[in-house]
């Protein structure tokens, strides 16, 4: 047999990818390597193989020739199919990882990799763009996108006269509604088989977390439910609520399409496109609709670029010397660990579903880890395999970047450094835990308070010079010398020093 080889990725589950067009039939490798690179959430291992077969089945279903193979490595799956099916050509989209492309066509001369991604801004692209910059502005590049796909605009200007709506977002939680219920998937028999083998691989492959029901869409016909149940039901709100924690609330008033848009099975600009249509018919308004087509346009995609810029650099970064490991209750998942009830929820949250949202993620897990000093790359992996939506790209951006600041600024211009009081403002969390915001010394004192002056003495050197640092400084400097020593004795003893 000859032709060609259309090899599909694990992350690149998009049924529209130029790289199907004329091939002869469809590789998809089942890596058991791959799934035992890091401990992964064993949900996330699920979500991946389910979400493959599903694409094969759905291929065959429309007459596409498909080599399904499960094989100890990417390298063993590849030369198995050369071996038994003798394509001449074997074309993949570039994958996302930075040199992957390169290993992956190394391992043979028939092996392609197109430019093309699955992402709205190439890495070109995204070069080009930085390249006319100092500092690489977030908003200055979300504009450009906005600008580039004429999204919420009214000519050259911005629908509702504002290019960001925030000012109407970040309210506190409300005590008298709930969010409504998230689309949920129903399992099917490549579900059951995915859990048996599972199951059976559990003794040898390393999994955090618990098993449950599959809540993210493994296809596109789920994907696309889930974004119209999301555009229905809860985009109105997504906004106001948009950093807000409620105990027991695991989704709020979130997406949940981050897994979705990851492995392919929705793209960046038909999930914007979805939210306008939302605004222009009247069912949503304008600050719900911006705030999610930033996410999606904005954050993510400049997430995407800084990791294609930068991403090797970045995780190798670590401007605040941290070095402590990943504090042992987060690395097991194990809320029981802790009486800290913030962090028992969000906990919770990872264990049973492997999702947390945006601001449990920087805020309870990013910063405790910020404010405990723990090691950019430790808490890079352990974000990386906890989660439902982790990749390589995602991460070092979001995680060294944004919550840890290990670039020293040059994604934020602050750290994202905060005491339990921002924590008790944006959540219910406080009222039930056995910790008190009243004092920061004792042994009731909030760790997060605590640590979070505790981390200001520490990192004094380098925080003084930061404009944007003023206040929490001089706060810092009121603290008497007495109080302050109180605070190292408390911080060193919960930092296990
Ligand atoms: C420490 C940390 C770790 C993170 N790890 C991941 C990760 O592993 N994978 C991941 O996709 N996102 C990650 N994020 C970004 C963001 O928290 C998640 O995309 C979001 O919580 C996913 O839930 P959702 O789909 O309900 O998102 P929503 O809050 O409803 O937002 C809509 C979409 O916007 C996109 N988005 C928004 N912010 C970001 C961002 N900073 N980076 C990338 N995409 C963004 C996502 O695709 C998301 O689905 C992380 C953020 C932080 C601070
Ligand atoms: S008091 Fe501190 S530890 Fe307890 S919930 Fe509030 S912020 Fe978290």
């Amino acid at each position: 047999m000859s032709g060609r080889t259309a090899w599909v990725l694990a992350d690149q589950l998009s049924p529209s990818s130029p790289v199907l067009e004329g091939a002869d039939r469809v590789l998809l490798i089942e890596s058991v390597a791959g799934a035992g690179r890091l401990v992964f959430h064993r949900q996330k291992i699920h979500l991946v193989w389910s979400a493959m077969r599903h694409f094969a089945r759905d291929l065959e279903r429309r007459g596409i020739e498909v080599d399904y193979r499960r094989a100890s490595s990417l390298r063993e799956g590849l030369l198995g199919h050369i071996d038994d099916l003798g394509p001449s050509q074997v074309v993949l989209l570039e994958p996302s990882t930075i040199g992957a492309g390169e290993k992956l066509s190394a391992l043979d001369p028939r092996v392609e990799v197109l430019e093309d991604g699955l992402f709205l801004t190439s890495p070109v692209e995204f070069a080009d763009w930085a390249s006319e910059r100092k500092q690489l502005r977030m908003e200055d590049f979300y504009r450009r996108q906005r600008r580039r796909f004429g999204l919420l605009m009214d000519g050259d200007e911005p629908l509702g006269g504002a290019w960001n709506f925030d000012a109407e977002n970040r309210k506190r939680p409300p005590k008298d509604s709930s969010p409504p219920r998230p689309y949920r998937p129903r399992e099917d028999e490549i579900d059951r088989q995915v859990r048996a083998d599972l199951d059976e691989l559990s003794g040898n492959l390393p999994m955090s977390g618990v098993d449950g029901p599959r809540i993210f869409p493994a296809t596109r016909a789920e994907a696309q439910r889930a974004l119209k149940s999301f555009c229905e039901q809860r985009l109105p709100d997504f906004g106001r609520y948009q950093d807000a924690m409620l105990g027991g609330e695991r989704f709020m008033w979130h997406a949940l399409i981050s897994s979705s848009l990851n492995l392919g099975l929705l793209s960046p600009l038909e999930c914007a496109r979805a939210a306008e249509d939302a605004y222009t018919a009247g069912r949503a308004p304008i600050n719900s609709v911006e705030g999610f087509i930033r996410q999606v346009i904005g954050w993510r995609e400049y997430v995407w670029g800084v990791y294609r810029l930068r991403g090797r650099v970045l995780a190798g970064e670590n401007a605040l010397n941290a070095h402590a490991p990943v504090p042992k209750a987060v690395t097991e998942l194990d809320p029981e660990a802790t009486d800290m009830a913030c962090l028992k929820d969000v906990l919770t949250g990872v264990r049973d579903t492997a999702y947390a949202h945006h601001i449990e993620r920087l805020m309870v897990l990013g910063n405790l880890m910020l404010l405990l000093g723990v090691e950019p790359r430790a808490a890079t992996e352990w974000f990386h395999g906890a989660f439902i939506d982790g990749y390589e790209w995602v991460m070092a951006p979001n995680v060294a970047g944004m919550a840890l600041w290990a670039d020293g600024g040059k994604m934020m211009s602050k750290p994202y450094a905060a005491s339990g009081r921002y924590i008790d403002r944006m959540s219910d969390h406080c009222r039930g835990c056995r910790y008190s915001l009243e004092d920061r010394t004792s042994e009731d004192a909030c760790p997060f308070t605590v640590l979070y002056w505790d981390f200001l003495d520490r990192n004094r050197e380098i925080l003084a010079g930061n404009r944007r640092m003023w206040m929490p400084m001089k706060n810092l400097d009121r603290i008497e010398p007495a109080e302050l020593d109180s605070i190292r004795t408390r911080a060193a003893q919960i930092r296990g020093l």
